[in-house]
């Protein structure tokens, strides 16, 4: 049995699981078949840790003047440097001139000092690197080697940013605050002195059944959406009233495919107008931090300018409705043509390109998961593209050829009360999600899944085609409700929205600025990460409460179709299932980031979604 390295009760260096950084932590205990020590950050957190990733504390230097030019450490930020793909590092050998030189000192010189602040701003918040690193090029199995140099390299923020961050968490105790400083004026003076070894980031990880579930999984989605369009064109769309499938020749239309494209590059074109502002993604594994234009609003008024352009001179927008299951594979052929395309160019892309959930090395799991992080045509996004243009505001102009197909089917003056209901809904829920596109830069689409055959498919099939399903099926099978029902869904939609609205807010503004006097009534649990958990509010009542607004909206737009068949609730059941999983998915990235502190937010706050249920 090897013998242990590091006593009970010795203070040492502990590695933050699946981050670069070394934390001043106390030996708890050893467990002696699995080898693995656990020990006690500052916070109270504890976490058990291999012997690799602890250090003795006299490997660490005590830095305290800034004049450390021969350090290690510099040793190796200059390496790292060197690595760098900068356009502005002058060519290996290439000789400086004395002014360049002059340059190059007084660059130095404030590298030094950026350094020590920036130092500040990741020791403080060690958490938030973590995670960033995370979301943008770790799996939380992936094993990295100690690069704190890059990082202090890379996070050159100026003196008022470092103090703009620190005033971000004033809204903690005093002596909480006490505490906290405490630990960063201990923390900052270590610097570690192990130089940078190559980085790895594969996936070990695999989610969605691993290589036999993604493979099920690429044919079984396809393989949905035209069961549901078949099922939902039937007079009784009963579950045990299988369709007959329909003529391979029937479902292929080459002007189907052309109205596709156009729509698709019309939305390209739209995305590259230089309107509407330019903002920041959260960093990526490199430091290095992508702009995204956020015009995803102003998008859906061109669309909404074209389309009424369209039937003012009579374009037939039914089309669509009559071309439906034509319309669904041309875009599934080109979502999996794309998905080739991704997965081709991915192999060209450099490591620290790749996402943290699709780098495992099996094609099949890496093809469905998306294998690039941020795949970009120059600055053409596009990821980010996808997401939220072609096929959210697709599925708005859908549900609109629904109301309008339905209108010259039944030769009604005026659409249905059902139809009104859910083409409203809807409208909101994607105005919403476009008011609000900067949000989507930190979800878990954007920052850790790649681009692959799972977004391409889902933003450009599964949303348009699935989501609208409520509005298809109401074509072909007419409901009649009352205005008293349709006054009570309406009101479950809005108590929804609000939630959903309201939590995300809540949580958002919080992340951005936790000083924010709207939220001085909000109470929180401190982690070591410096990022807090809220505990009161929408966030003290369940643990996703945005998830529970979406679902209590999903819900609101399948009643208006009514009770006779299943089908139009196919939604609500399909979003539930996708929630918990992402909500499982999420519990386990946190339970990762944020340790104990997330286990005390689970004990004041135990239910995930649903009050007293779930
Ligand atoms: P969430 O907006 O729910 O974010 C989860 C993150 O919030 C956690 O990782 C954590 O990140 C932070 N967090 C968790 N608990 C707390 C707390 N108590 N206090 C403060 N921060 C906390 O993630 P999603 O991206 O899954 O969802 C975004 C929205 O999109 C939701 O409204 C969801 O319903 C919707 N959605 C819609 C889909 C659709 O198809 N219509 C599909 C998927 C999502 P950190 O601490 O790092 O900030």
């Amino acid at each position: 049995m090897p013998s242990r390295k590091y006593a009970d009760g010795e203070v040492v260096m502990g590695r933050w699981p699946g981050s670069v950084l070394y934390y001043e932590v106390q030996v708890t205990s050893y467990d002696d078949v699995a080898h693995l020590y656990t020990v006690k950050y500052k916070d109270g957190t504890e976490l058990a840790l291999k012997e690799s990733d602890i250090r003795s504390q006299s490997s660490f230097k005590h830095r305290k003047s800034q004049s450390s030019s021969s350090s290690p450490s510099r040793r190796s930020s200059s390496r790292s440097r060197s690595r760098s793909r900068s356009p502005g590092r002058p060519a290996k050998g290439r000789r400086r001139s004395a002014s360049q030189s002059r340059e190059h000192k007084d660059e130095k010189k404030k590298t030094i000092q950026e350094t020590s602040l920036a130092l500040v701003v990741v020791v403080l918040f060690k958490p938030s690197e973590n995670n960033t690193k995370r979301y943008n090029g770790e799996p939380e199995s992936t094993e990295k080697n100690d690069t704190s140099c890059i990082i202090l390299e890379q996070k050159l923020k100026p003196d008022l940013e470092v103090k703009r961050v620190l005033e971000q968490y004033s809204l903690r105790s005093r002596k909480d605050d006490k505490k906290k400083e405490e630990i960063y004026s201990e923390k900052k003076t270590f610097v570690a002195v192990k130089p940078i070894e190559k980085v790895s980031t594969k996936t070990k990880e695999l989610e969605f059944g691993g290589r036999i579930g993604t493979f099920m999984l690429i044919f079984l989605l396809p393989a949905t959406v035209f069961y549901l369009l078949l099922m939902c064109k039937q007079d009784d769309p009963s579950l045990l009233n299988i369709p007959p499938l329909p003529a391979l020749e029937s479902l292929w239309d080459g002007r189907v495919f052309g109205v596709f494209l156009l729509w698709f590059f019309l939305q390209a074109v739209f995305y590259l107008l230089p309107i509407g502002k330019v903002v920041e993604g959260l960093p990526l594994s490199s430091g290095r931090k992508l702009q995204y234009r956020i015009n995803g609003f102003y998008a859906f008024i061109l669309t909404a300018a074209t389309v009424g352009a369209l039937l003012y001179f009579q374009f037939e927008l039914h089309y669509l409705y009559d071309h439906f299951m034509q319309f669904a594979v041309s875009a599934a052929v080109f979502s999996l043509a794309l998905s080739i395309y991704l997965y081709i160019r991915s192999l060209k892309a450099p490591e620290e390109e790749l996402a943290p959930s699709g780098n495992s090395g099996h094609f099949i799991y890496d093809f469905f998961i998306g294998h690039e992080l941020n795949p970009r045509i120059g600055s053409f996004d596009l990821k980010y593209f996808c997401e939220l243009r072609p096929g959210l505001i697709g599925w708005v102009v859908i549900n609109l050829a629904m109301l309008l197909a339905e209108m010259k089917i039944h030769n009604l003056s005026v659409p249905s009360l059902s139809m009104i209901l859910v083409n409203s809904f809807q409208l909101l829920y994607v105005v919403d999600a476009l008011w609000n596109e900067e949000a989507v830069l930190t979800t878990m689409d954007i920052t850790h899944d790649g681009f692959g055959f799972m977004l391409a498919f889902g933003d450009l099939v599964w949303v348009p085609f699935v989501y609208s399903l409520q509005a298809f099926y109401l074509v072909g099978h007419p409901t009649t409700i009352t205005w008293p029902i349709a006054a009570a869904i309406t009101v479950l939609n809005c108590v929804g929205y609000y939630i959903f609205r309201s939590a995300n807010s809540q949580k958002n503004n919080f992340r951005r600025n936790p000083a924010d006097p709207k939220l001085a009534n909000l109470k929180f649990i401190p982690t070591a990460t410096g990022k807090g958990l809220l505990v009161t509010g929408w966030w003290g009542f369940v643990r996703h409460p945005n998830y529970l607004g979406d679902i209590i909206m999903a819900l609101a737009w399948s009643l208006p179709c009514g009770f006779n068949h299943i089908l139009p609730y196919f939604y609500v059941i399909y979003f539930i299932c996708l929630l918990v999983h992402r909500e499982a998915r999420d519990e386990h990235h946190c339970k990762q980031k944020y340790g104990l502190a997330w286990e005390r937010y689970c004990q004041r706050v135990p239910y995930r979604i649903f009050p007293y249920i779930y």
